[in-house]
């Protein structure tokens, strides 16, 4: 292009474009690679939960990809569950950070007295949002910041929740295997940079089944959770198929661990008090209990100190520690069974060795924390931690800002790496050419850099050509730019 300019082979004027257009060419370039920035710096996480993985199955029989993950990254040996250490109370506490009181998903069975309605995990009664809509889920945080998210069958993630899905998720279906959920995983992650996905949700039934029909004492867990493992190096395999084993930060829990049961120690409701006085609202090991209009202290009265292997309690007694109290759907008699007992209203109802749902400070109500990726320390062990502090770790790995919650980062800051996650815009800039500036003054100080530059550089030219160029330094330096100012 100079040459062209010293040849005099072309006119001022294309000189000038061929100048421009590169500048307006890296303008654009630039507005993508912000674009592109924000979406390609944006850390990735994955969150998975196999139900029901108690926090020392990891130990009984050998799990070697549980602990590649160890070894690679961090291990939490006790994680503290929310209250009631169930399902969907739990799965919802791991992506809202707040205690099932505040999220208003207290038990897998539900009656909501505001509402009039009924809810259960077994029922399309769950697609109702009004039950979700008292908190917000992280992957609709996320999607409201700019991101992406993707969710393979969590609890929840299915229902249209603040008026968001997921961006991508499937319905739930449990006869879809555990190797197809990863597969569209991988490929929501893998996505061309504008459409991947930065926060995937994953979720696996089991060991959870198989612990409430077997028992967790069962040998036939240890081929379980072998299995178990098996699925955690697949889905590790297919992370590094697709390029993604090195950037993903992948999170490997679960919602509770299980206890296993006897059929001799049940406790049968009908021995103490008539079920014409009461609803059963939620099912064993703590049983919600709506007493019929007028009947509540008849009801209390009869069950309270009924039996030394389960404690009663009215709505307001509930332990503090328990953050069990606040919510209309917290039933105004809790029932809690002592660790490996059933409650029944009476022995025809079905019998399991397994359950969870007890005392979430017991330990076998644990559910196994393991964590690798960039964001993570390597070969680190940490005693414990409480489940709803993984909400805000997950936000400050995903750069996103909290909403108010009952975890706390300062609890597990030590599992992150000490590298900085580089900070992300709460969403990528958006470029409207019409209502904004910046297109214009680039555009202007790109002509101005021209300018200058034709300027100093011809005047260079103009001295060290001297002799040569002298009888055409005045068409060179003068006329050449005021032609092109009048352009
Ligand atoms: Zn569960």
């Amino acid at each position: 292009m100079l040459g062209c300019l010293l040849r005099g082979g072309c006119s001022p004027l294309v000189c000038l474009l061929a100048l421009l257009l590169p500048l307006a060419s890296l303008q654009r370039q630039s507005q993508h690679g912000r674009r592109g920035h924000a979406v390609r710096d944006r850390p990735k996480l994955l969150l998975v939960s196999f139900d029901g993985f108690r926090w020392d199955y990891i130990d009984r029989v050998p799990t070697p990809n549980f602990k590649i993950v160890m070894n690679e990254g961090v291990m939490v040996k006790q994680v503290e569950s929310a209250y009631i250490t169930k399902t969907f109370p739990n799965h919802y506490s791991l992506v809202t950070g707040l205690y099932a009181e505040t999220h208003g998903i207290v038990a897998n069975e539900m009656y909501d007295p505001a509402l009039n309605r009924s809810f259960s995990m077994e029922t399309d009664s769950m697609y109702d949002p009004r039950w979700w809509e008292e908190a917000v889920p992280l992957w609709v945080t996320i999607q409201k910041a700019g991101g992406r998210s993707g969710a393979a069958m969590w609890p929840g993630s299915d229902v249209k929740i603040h008026g968001m899905f997921p961006s991508q998720y499937l319905q739930y279906n449990a006869s879809v295997s555990f190797e197809s959920r990863v597969e569209r995983i991988i490929e929501w992650f893998s996505a061309p940079k504008e459409e991947a996905v930065d926060f995937g949700v994953l979720y696996w039934e089991e060991p959870d089944e198989s612990g409430h029909i077997h028992g967790p004492q069962s040998t036939y867990m240890d081929g379980v959770i072998v299995g178990i493992d098996e699925k955690l190096g697949f889905l590790m395999n297919e992370l590094k198929k697709a390029g993604l084993y090195e950037e993903v930060n992948l999170i490997v829990t679960s919602d509770h661990g299980m206890a296993q049961q006897s059929a001799d120690y049940i406790i049968e409701l009908d021995e103490y008090v008539s079920r014409d006085l009461y609803t059963w609202v939620d099912k064993s090991p703590v049983v919600g209990i709506l007493p019929k209009e007028g009947k509540f202290d008849e009801v209390y009265g009869k069950l309270v100190d009924a039996n030394p292997n389960m404690m009663v309690y009215r709505k307001e007694d509930i332990p503090e520690h328990f953050h069990y109290r606040h919510n209309v759907r917290i039933m105004p008699i809790l029932i809690e069974a002592k660790e490996g007992w059933t409650i029944m209203q009476n022995r025809t109802e079905p019998f399991m060795l397994g359950n969870h749902g007890y005392d979430n400070t017991l330990q076998s109500m644990q559910p196994v924390f393991v964590a690798r990726g960039p964001a993570f320390r390597q070969h680190y062990v940490k005693t414990s931690m409480r489940s709803v502090d993984l909400y805000p770790l997950m936000c400050h790995i995903l750069s996103i800002r909290p909403l108010p919650n009952n975890g706390s980062l300062l609890n597990v800051k030590d599992l992150l790496s000490l590298e900085p996650t580089p900070p992300v815009p709460s969403a990528p800039p958006r470029v409207n050419n019409d209502s904004s500036y910046a297109p214009v003054v680039g555009s202007v100080l790109g002509v101005a850099m021209v300018l200058g530059f034709l300027v100093v550089y011809i005047r260079q030219v103009t001295l060290k050509q001297l002799p040569s160029l002298r009888h055409r330094s005045r068409e060179m330096s003068q006329p050449l730019l005021q032609g092109d100012l009048h352009l």
